[in-house]
């Protein structure tokens, strides 16, 4: 059975703790901010170091979901669940029934969703305890939509940056060619890009190669191949004091989220003249394509245009930052904040 423990942390909602040791998992909801409407954000299984990491990881999460859905200009506030457990020894169908059981209990102030080690299965599992999960609908897989935003993203920032409205001709560096990334490669391969990858997985990479054209370098050395864009799309954390300084590109827009490891690593990419795309507006196409089977008939023209209206935000943050001569993740920031409705201290 699961028992419910309610968290105070300051500048979120909500925070609820819940321990099921008959299943075998202890699981966090952080809804973070609702201003905007019910908080959606996936479910994250990850067998962490620490209850303390878990409870680090969801609030992050969760928060990181209030600005990506306020600068989406969605009607959906911020928060995220991650379920702390041994995927090798737990029941799958236990685990995510209990999983809709705890939702339930936030009688829709949050909503849930696939994530890292969670699947359409599971949500549909999910579905049998509480309506209030996405992706279990018309919407299907989001990767392609985060793709195309970020695909996007990079025409906007080549046509601030480089001044040209086409990207032929263009080389992009792009770390990690999984879901996303190789989307994004295929379509850049379109617009006659030149695309040079890498990704700690060999076998997938040499396999992409069969489809799509691309150099491929170690994993290590893609921070300092010379390109005009670079294109974080494996994890998080990979813009940072070490590699920031080996970067050779112009542009940076990725799928990844938390691309910076600080916010001071935005001023780092700032001072040394690179644009960057910021990472959750950048990435929002896939949950921008979610939003739209909430409450309503999916529609895949539409959320195909609110994706490419990544353009507009990324050009507003961009005349900002050059207006006020300030990083774009601090501006991003403020717009959403703006547009959430507080500003927080946290
Ligand atoms: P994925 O697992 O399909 O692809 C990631 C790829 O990166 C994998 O092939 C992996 O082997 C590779 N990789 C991992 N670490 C690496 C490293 N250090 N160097 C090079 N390659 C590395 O995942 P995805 O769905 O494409 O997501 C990629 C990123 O985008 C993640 O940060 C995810 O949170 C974020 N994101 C994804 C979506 C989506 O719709 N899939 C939406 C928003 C954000």
């Amino acid at each position: 059975m699961n028992r419910y423990t309610q968290l105070d942390i300051p500048g979120y909602e909500e925070v609820v703790r819940c321990d099921n040791p008959e299943v075998g998992f202890t699981a966090w909801i952080a809804i973070h901010n609702t201003h905007r409407g019910p908080a959606l954000g996936g479910c994250r299984v990850w067998r962490y170091e620490s209850e303390d990491a878990a409870l680090i990881d969801v609030l992050r999460l969760g928060k990181g979901m209030t600005y990506k859905n306020a600068l989406a200009r969605l009607p959906l506030g911020g928060g995220k669940s991650v379920v702390h457990c041994d995927l090798k020894t737990v029941n799958r169908t236990a685990l995510f029934t209990e999983i809709g059981n705890f939702v339930e209990t936030l009688e829709g102030r949050y909503i849930t969703a696939e994530d890292v080690n969670s699947t359409l299965a599971d949500m549909v599992v999910v579905q049998r305890r509480t309506r209030h999960v996405a992706t279990v609908g018309a919407s299907g897989n989001p990767s392609p939509f985060t793709a195309y935003g970020v695909y996007c993203a990079i025409k906007t920032s080549v046509k601030h940056k480089l001044k040209r409205e086409r990207l032929d001709g263009l080389t992009v560096a792009i770390q990690g060619i999984g879901e996303t990334g190789g989307r994004l490669a295929e379509m850049l391969k379109k617009d006659n890009c030149r695309i040079i990858a890498a990704d700690i997985n060999t076998e997938h990479a040499h396999s992409l190669r069969e489809k799509i054209d691309f150099h491929l370098v170690a994993p290590d050395d893609i921070y300092g191949v010379a390109c005009d864009i670079f294109a974080p799309c494996a994890l998080g954390s990979t813009l940072n004091s070490r590699t920031i300084p080996q970067l050779l590109c112009q542009i940076v827009a990725g799928s990844a989220n938390n691309q910076l490891q600080n916010n001071e690593d935005g001023a780092k990419l700032f001072r040394r003249g690179i644009l960057y795309a910021p990472d959750y507006v950048a990435n929002a196409g896939g949950v921008i394509n979610i939003s739209c089977e909430i409450d309503q008939t999916y529609d895949p023209k539409k959320a195909t245009q609110l994706t490419a209206a990544i353009e507009q935000t990324l050009m507003e943050i961009y005349r900002q930052s050059a207006q006020q001569k300030l990083p774009t993740n601090v501006v991003a920031d403020s717009l959403a904040e703006e547009r959430f409705g507080a500003t927080l201290t946290c």
